[in-house]
């Protein structure tokens, strides 16, 4: 098993053109949920990029629970985020929701994205697999930690063991007053299991802008090695999943406390 510490017992550092992801390494992962516009991703990746961010997070292709939802920019948003993370000096991350796709986001990308409704989309797994490209596979909202782990053996199996893995927050019994349960415990069981860097995405699992900061700590706190976390300047009205977007100055403050935690632990 090639995701196992059994088969590598070291962790697995993962060198993009603007970060080191794993180890002792710590790399926050940031920006609006959505591109909106050049203009827009821009502004926000210089806040991010000012509160430390390296990697620029957004997604052209949006899977949406409603297919009436905006759904993305498509290319024009890959376009967009890319000249943005080129002009700020970062790296792209973003999803990637179909196979027929790979090629095309490849061509944009730093680092793909697979989110919780492909965690187990095989085909697309497969074919990243082949792909010499680091790989942000987030933990499905239903499935277990074995779940996760079989997932990411489906890209190693492959060839490509440039995988991060990331939890955001599973269904559980009570999900009323936030999206979705951050499972922390899943962070260090995780980090004994593999030697995959593993971070964490407390913005899709709170679902709600005041519950990202202490979720995040805690994430922090158990050990994640990285941090994806949602901007907008104007949640209000983001295109997306503004309920849930730090502003700037929030995503500031929590970047300062993550490094007070860090220090701490
Ligand atoms: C995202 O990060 O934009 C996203 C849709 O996340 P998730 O797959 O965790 O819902």
């Amino acid at each position: 098993i090639k995701s196992s510490r059994d088969f590598h017992p070291e962790d697995t550092i993962i060198k993009t053109p603007h970060s080191v992801i794993g180890g002792q390494h710590f790399t926050l992962m940031a920006g609006p949920d959505s591109i909106e516009s050049p203009a827009h991703v821009e502004a926000m990746g210089k806040a991010v990029k000012a509160a430390g961010a390296t990697v620029l997070r957004g997604g052209a292709f949006k899977p949406r629970t409603s297919p009436y939802s905006f759904q993305g920019n498509g290319e024009a948003g890959l376009k967009a985020h890319r000249a943005a993370a080129d002009a700020l000096e970062m790296d792209m991350v973003t999803e990637i929701l179909d196979t027929r796709d790979v090629d095309l986001v490849d061509s944009y990308t730093d680092i793909f994205q697979v989110g919780t409704r492909n965690m187990q989309n095989f085909a697309l797994l497969k074919a990243l697999g082949k792909k010499q490209k680091p790989v942000v596979l987030k933990r499905g909202m239903s499935a277990t930690i074995d779940d996760l782990l079989n997932a990411a053996e489906y890209i190693a199996a492959g060839g490509n063991d440039q995988i991060i893995l990331m939890e955001r927050g599973i269904r559980t019994y009570d999900n009323k007053y936030t999206r979705n349960t951050l499972d922390v415990s899943a962070i260090p069981v995780l980090q004994s299991l593999t030697h995959y860097p593993i971070v964490a995405d407390a913005s899709h699992a709170a679902g709600v802008s005041k519950f990202v900061t202490p979720l995040a700590l805690a994430a922090v706190a158990a050990g994640a090695q990285g941090l994806m976390t949602e901007i907008h300047d104007d949640p209000a009205h983001a295109f997306v999943d503004g309920a849930q977007a730090l502003t700037p100055d929030e995503f500031k403050l929590l970047a300062d406390k993550i490094r007070q935690i860090r220090e701490a632990i």
